[in-house]
């Protein structure tokens, strides 16, 4: 909370897209057994943003829970899954200045027709955050939440551990929750029931979800997360989910790099995001280190890995006295 009011907190997570391009979790069960098989990977990851400014260490727990972990015949590992996230998470955090955040998600286990189901979603978050309180978090963050009524139990479970919350919606569908709230005032009530941070994650590239921030800047006086996809969202295709290959193929979720955000436009997301009133400014599945050190150097901030910024002036072919001889390549160049 002190970050928070000192100014912008950067955030940077697509932890488990990022893994998967390389080579370490399956695409489809997308589940993060790469924390048990290959703890240097993530470890790795976990640097790279670091180095690019990340605030926040977010331990890999995404989709770490009962029910996605019975899929890949791995329930038994669920605990060592988790505990070890958070361990790594905390171990490159203190390489920086980084805080950690535990993490739970959408459960697909949760039916707001089915009473019982709160239940066991309760259950799954309760032991995931239980083992993340034991190995030490500083807060926790419930994300790409469909539905209200699921997020708020995460947010009852994280208020019972004593831990702030950061509570943050998927923006899927175009103006509300799948349980039938408008994103502005899903976030009001979360902010009610005593999240200290709310907004939205995921799903969305920076020009479908920037417009939807204002709406909830206006209704919380809570701080406000914005974390979309780098991704070139529009009008017709609102999410990374119905972004379409010119053949009409669906792009989501492991065709989309022609859609991808540059550095530059990421950059343009973090000035807007914090012009708006976000105050944890962030970017998800599809984030690469270059995407956030470009963030972090936006909203005015040098980090380790500046010292590998861009220095095109030192190009052979971009200096400002390029070399006669090398000249004649720029008309090939420009052609
Ligand atoms: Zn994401």
């Amino acid at each position: 909370m002190d970050r928070l009011r000192a100014g912008s907190v950067l955030g940077a997570e697509g932890y488990v897209f990022e893994l998967e391009r390389r080579g370490y979790i399956k695409a489809g069960p997308f589940v993060p057994e790469v924390v048990l098989d290959f703890p240097d990977a993530v470890r790795e990851l976990h640097r790279e943003f670091l180095r690019a400014g990340a605030d926040v260490m977010v331990a890999l727990t995404y989709y770490a829970h009962r029910e996605k972990l019975r899929d890949v015949g791995r329930e038994d590992d669920l605990e060592a899954m988790n505990r070890q996230a958070v361990r790594i998470a905390r171990e490159v955090a203190r390489e920086g200045d980084a805080l950690v955040a535990g993490n739970v998600c959408n459960t697909w286990a949760y039916d707001p027709d089915d009473p019982a189901t709160k239940q066991t979603v309760r259950a799954m978050y309760a032991e995931q955050l239980g083992w993340a309180v034991e190995e030490g978090v500083d807060f926790v963050i419930s994300e790409t939440n469909d539905y209200l009524g699921e997020a708020l139990i995460a947010l009852e479970v994280i208020r019972e551990l004593g831990l702030p919350a950061m509570v943050t919606l998927a923006p899927t569908q175009p103006d509300q929750t799948r349980d039938g709230y408008r994103y502005a005032e899903a976030c009001r009530i979360l902010a009610a029931e005593g999240a200290q941070v709310v907004g939205l994650n995921c799903d969305r590239g920076p020009q479908t979800m920037l417009p939807l921030i204002t709406d909830i800047r206006e209704a919380v006086d809570c701080a406000v997360a914005v974390q979309p996809v780098p991704y070139r969202t529009d009008a017709a295709a609102p999410t990374m989910e119905t972004l379409r290959s010119p053949d009409g193929e669906r792009a989501f979720p492991i065709a989309l790099d022609p859609f991808g955000c540059t550095r530059f436009e990421m950059a343009h997301f973090a000035l807007q995001a914090r012009e708006l009133g976000a105050d944890y400014v962030g970017i998800c599945c599809g984030a690469g280190p270059h995407h956030v050190r470009a963030m972090a150097e936006a909203l005015g901030r040098e980090v380790p890995a500046s010292k590998y910024s861009p220095s095109m002036d030192l190009h052979p072919m971009f200096r400002a006295d390029v070399a006669a001889k090398d000249a004649a390549f720029l008309h090939s160049w420009t052609a």
